[in-house]
Order: structure tokens, then C-alpha cells, then sequence
């Protein structure tokens, strides 16, 4: 008899965070078909793989030229779907671009590989090639939704894999942009498979048999992924959350501090990984760079109109958090010198807020706020400030301010982070030949780079005999384990002068000879 019970399935509506219109109602795929695209992706890989270095990077350009054509209509979509300002949309598309072309340059020659040398074993011939895993998982958030994803399944793509991408729920037709220009550019059915739904559909990819996993996204996600992969022993890629610090020094040009500040606290309404989430400052330069942070943030233009500096909020979840860290911070003593309050009406606008009197006992300094607010905490000297910004379990990227670059570079170095710049902020991910990523809880593994193309690319070792003697040093010897030989050997390339050596030749050609 067949069942009366109708199944429907879950859906998800992705909703414009500036207007509140549905832009799209998608399924939220669960294990059968989530295991059915990485079956065609695995399909798709077989072929991808079977194209020339030069074929695949070649295919790589041409989506290069394709997303810079249609960089205005990409824009567009991001922008409905995250509230972004024009400027910063069109800038995920011109980071995308840049990254497709280093790969272009650089895949090709890296994963062509390289002679490894053979130590004592003389008579073999050794090298290492850079074979594809298969199909990668790639796990994207919303706040980069382009950008990220592009980068991520562009590299997969340009090491020999196929990928099932799943997008955030809350820029699905992002997800599906990426997926859709790869398609029409590359034409193989199933290579970019595009997995649509939220936390349980990226749950379900983790089982669905993928050979790694690209995720980008919050820590907590992060920590979920990595126990799950486990079960399976799926290697991660895991780019988490941060709270970057940047400190300023006494001969700091405090003016362009000040600027750059605000600037890479409030670019993307703070909604960036590695958005400036805790200021440190000198005392002898504090008032100074306080005066001219506020004034230069009272510049900063928050609206809907595409123009604008800055614009909204991805969700309301993320305006509750913001309120939250600014309520917690307020009780504990913290003193808002500018903005602190969302703005009325339809999206989810908030006020560039600048906050200062705040310490390490406020979630504000120690969790991740991510929304347009820099807080600005008074320390007696340098030494201060590089401990307050180590005392974090974040280590995405970390900034310092000095005219004296020297002195800026030890300071630097002493941050426990994955990125250190000096006098700037953000931009390192602007720059594709440099790896991106995390220590401590912002996460392992690299993307961009030659690093970044490694995690997609498995090393396979390779030896071979170069000649073919009768016997073998390293066989098995009549009668013994070899101990003679060992230690001949041992001795002749370790051991302790010159006739220590010698002798050790002997020994070993004597030994040859039985
Ligand atoms: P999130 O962790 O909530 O979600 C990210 C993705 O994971 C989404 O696609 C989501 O559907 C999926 N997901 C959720 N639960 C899952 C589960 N149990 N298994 C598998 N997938 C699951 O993050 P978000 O709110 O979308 O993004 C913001 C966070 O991302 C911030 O913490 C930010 O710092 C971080 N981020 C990091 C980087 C970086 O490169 N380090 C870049 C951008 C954003």
C-alpha cells in the first residue's frame, strides 16, 4: 500500500538583509543527495584530471576573464544577499580574479613536483609529484561569500579535484553564481557540485565519502567539522574565526593609525575575519590617536545606498551580537565616544562605534564581535600591548604601527599569529601569493599560495633504481641483520673525522664483497 504520509521536504528562504524580499527558496539536501553530487563530482574528476597542466590552467584563465566581464552583475548578487556596499562587493570579485591568475602562473610548475635528493642511496632516482585528492568539500560563510568560495574551489579545481561546494544558507545564489560560471566556462557536468541548505547539509557532506574538507567559518563550526571528519579520518582545511589586535607605538604617525583603524574596523561593516577587533595604544600617543579615530570615524557614511562606505549587517543575529558585546562591555566601564546604537529601519543597520575604557574582562576584547566597532584600550608601553594581544585563543592576523619598521618587525614577531603587517591592515588577503590562515583557535592549514595550492595537492613519493646491482646493501645479508653494515655506513657519513670515515669505507667495501 503506499504511504499517505506526504514527505516534504525542508526548504530554506535567503532573504535581502537590506529590503527583507526573498531572492531564494531552496532545498535543504540531505544525505542521498548530497552523496549523489560528490558521486558525479568523483565522475567529473576523473576527466578534469585527465587535462594537461597547461589545459587546466588555461580553462582557469578563461573563468578569470569571464567573472572580471560579469564583475558588475556578481557584485550585484552579493550585495543582495549581504547588504555589502558596491565598492567592497566588486572587491571579492577583483580578489577572486587575482587569485585565478597566480594560479594560472603558479599551479602548472608546483604540481609538476620535484627531484628529491637520495642520500647514501646513490644508485636510486627520487621525486615527489602532487597528485589531486579526488573530490574536496568546501564549506563556505557568508561574509566573503565570493571570494572564499572562488578561491577555495579555484584552487581545488587548478590541483586536479572536482568539489562539492556548500554555500552559507545565507548566500545561496553567491553558491550558486560560483557553481553556475564554473559550469558554462569549464562544461564538465557534476565537477562543481553545489549543495544547498545549512549546518545539516555541511554535515552531511563531512559523511558523504569527500577525500578533505575546505571549511571556512566560525570556530565553533570549526571544532563541530573536525570531530566529524575524524570518524572518517578526512583531512581539514580550517579557516576560523578571529579578533585581531593592532598596537600602536609611541612614534607611530598617529593621524594614519588613526585612519587605518577605522578603516579596517569598519570596512565590510566589520563583518571580516580579520577586521581590527581590539586596539592597543600607547599612553604618550592615546588621547592624540583616540581625538583623531573618533574624528575620522565620524566620516564614515553607514547606509543602503550602494555608495556608501559602509553598509548593513548580514542578519539580525549579528546586530544582537554586536548589542551584546557593547551591553556587557557598558556594564563592566566602558565608555562609547561615538556611535553604540543600530540604526531605525529596514535592514540591519549599526552606528560606527568607538569605545574606549574597555579591558580583558569585557567579551568585547575576547570574543569575536564582527560588526563596526573599535575598541580602543590604553596600555603604559609596547611590552603591555604585545602581551594583551597574545592574550587571546584567536591568532588570525595582528597589525603594528611605528614609524620605526625595525623595531615594528620584532614587535611583530614576537604575535602569535598568521599574518603580521606593519603600518596596514586587512590587506593581506588582497595578495594571492601569500598563505592565509590561522594559529591557535583561528585555525590550520592555508589558503593562497603555494601553501594554499598543498592542501589541495597530495605529495606521492616517488623511487625508482637508477642501476640494478646483484646484491643490495640494504637486503637481507646471509646470516646476520646487517649490523656491520649499518654502522659502517653510519660512521661513514656521521661519524667523527677523517679516519674515522675511512675506515668506515673499508669496512663497508669489505663487507660488499662477502
Ligand atoms: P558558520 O560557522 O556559522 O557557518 C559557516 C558554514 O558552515 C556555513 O555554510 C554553514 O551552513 C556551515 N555549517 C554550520 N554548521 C555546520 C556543521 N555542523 N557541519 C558542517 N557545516 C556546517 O560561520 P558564518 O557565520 O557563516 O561565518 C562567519 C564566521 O566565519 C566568523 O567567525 C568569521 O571570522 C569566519 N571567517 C573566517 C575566515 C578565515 O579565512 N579565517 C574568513 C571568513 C569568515
Amino acid at each position: 500500500m503506499e504511504s499517505q504520509v506526504e514527505r516534504r521536504r525542508e526548504r530554506l528562504v535567503c532573504r535581502n538583509p537590506l529590503t527583507g524580499a526573498e531572492l531564494a527558496d531552496v532545498p535543504v539536501m540531505g544525505r542521498d543527495e548530497v552523496r549523489a553530487l560528490v558521486a558525479a563530482a568523483r565522475e567529473a574528476q576523473t576527466a578534469w584530471a585527465g587535462r594537461s597542466l597547461p589545459e587546466r590552467a588555461r580553462a582557469l584563465d578563461r573563468l578569470r576573464r569571464s567573472l572580471a566581464a560579469r564583475a558588475v552583475e556578481i557584485a550585484e548578487v552579493i550585495r543582495s544577499e549581504t547588504g555589502k556596499v558596491h565598492g567592497e562587493a566588486l572587491s571579492e570579485v577583483a580578489v577572486a580574479c587575482d587569485n585565478l591568475a597566480y594560479l594560472k602562473r603558479a599551479a602548472p610548475s608546483f604540481l609538476l613536483g620535484r627531484r628529491a635528493s637520495t642520500a647514501w642511496l646513490l644508485h636510486r632516482r627520487a621525486r615527489v609529484t602532487y597528485e589531486p585528492y579526488g573530490v574536496i568539500g568546501v564549506i563556505t560563510p557568508w561574509n566573503y561569500p565570493f571570494a572564499i568560495s572562488m578561491s577555495a574551489v579555484g584552487t581545488a579545481l587548478a590541483a586536479g579535484n572536482a568539489v562539492v561546494l556548500k554555500p552559507s544558507e545565507y548566500t545561496h545564489l553567491t553558491g550558486e553564481l560560483v557553481a553556475s560560471i564554473i559550469k558554462e566556462v569549464i562544461g564538465l557536468e557534476g565537477l562543481v557540485g553545489l549543495a544547498t541548505g545549512d549546518g545539516r547539509t555541511g554535515a552531511a557532506l563531512i559523511e558523504a565519502g569527500v577525500d578533505k574538507i575546505a571549511f571556512t567559518g566560525s570556530t565553533a563550526t570549526g571544532r563541530k567539522i573536525m570531530a566529524a571528519a575524524a570518524e572518517s579520518l578526512t583531512p581539514v582545511v580550517l579557516e576560523l574565526g578571529g579578533k585581531d589586535a593592532m598596537i600602536v607605538c609611541a612614534d607611530a604617525d598617529v593621524e594614519r593609525a588613526a585612519r587605518g583603524a577605522v578603516w579596517a574596523a569598519f570596512y565590510g561593516c566589520g563583518q571580516v575575519c580579520m577586521s581590527v577587533e581590539r586596539a592597543y595604544v600607547v599612553e604618550s600617543v592615546y588621547d592624540d590617536f583616540v581625538a583623531a579615530a573618533v574624528a575620522e570615524a565620524r566620516r564614515v557614511r553607514t547606509s543602503d545606498e550602494p555608495e556608501a562606505m559602509v553598509g548593513s549587517l548580514v542578519a539580525a543575529f549579528q546586530l544582537d551580537k554586536v548589542k551584546a558585546h557593547l551591553q556587557d562591555a557598558q556594564s563592566k566601564g566602558a565608555r562609547v565616544l561615538l556611535g553604540g546604537r543600530g540604526i531605525a529601519g529596514a535592514g540591519y543597520f549599526f552606528e560606527p562605534t568607538v569605545i574606549v575604557d574597555v579591558d580583558h574582562s569585557m567579551d568585547l576584547m575576547r570574543e569575536e564581535t564582527f560588526g563596526p566597532v573599535l575598541p580602543i584600550m590604553r596600555v603604559a608601553d609596547e611590552e603591555e600591548a604585545v602581551r594583551l594581544a597574545n592574550d587571546s585563543t584567536f591568532g588570525l592576523d595582528a597589525s603594528v604601527w611605528s614609524r620605526d619598521r625595525a623595531k615594528a618587525r620584532r614587535i611583530a614577531d614576537r604575535l602569535e599569529v598568521g599574518t603580521a603587517l606593519i603600518n596596514d591592515h586587512l590587506i593581506n588577503y588582497a595578495i594571492p601569493d601569500l598563505p592565509f590562515g590561522g594559529a591557535r583557535c583561528s585555525g590550520f592549514g592555508r589558503v593562497h599560495g603555494l601553501e594554499g595550492l598543498r592542501e589541495f595537492a597530495r605529495p606521492k613519493s616517488w623511487v625508482e633504481d637508477r642501476l640494478a646491482p646483484r646484491r643490495e646493501m640494504h637486503w637481507f645479508e646471509e646470516g646476520g641483520s646487517g649490523e656491520e653494515r649499518v654502522r659502517a655506513l653510519l660512521n661513514l657519513r656521521h661519524g667523527d673525522g677523517l679516519s674515522t670515515r675511512v675506515r668506515a669505507a673499508w669496512r663497508l667495501l669489505l663487507s660488499l664483497r662477502r
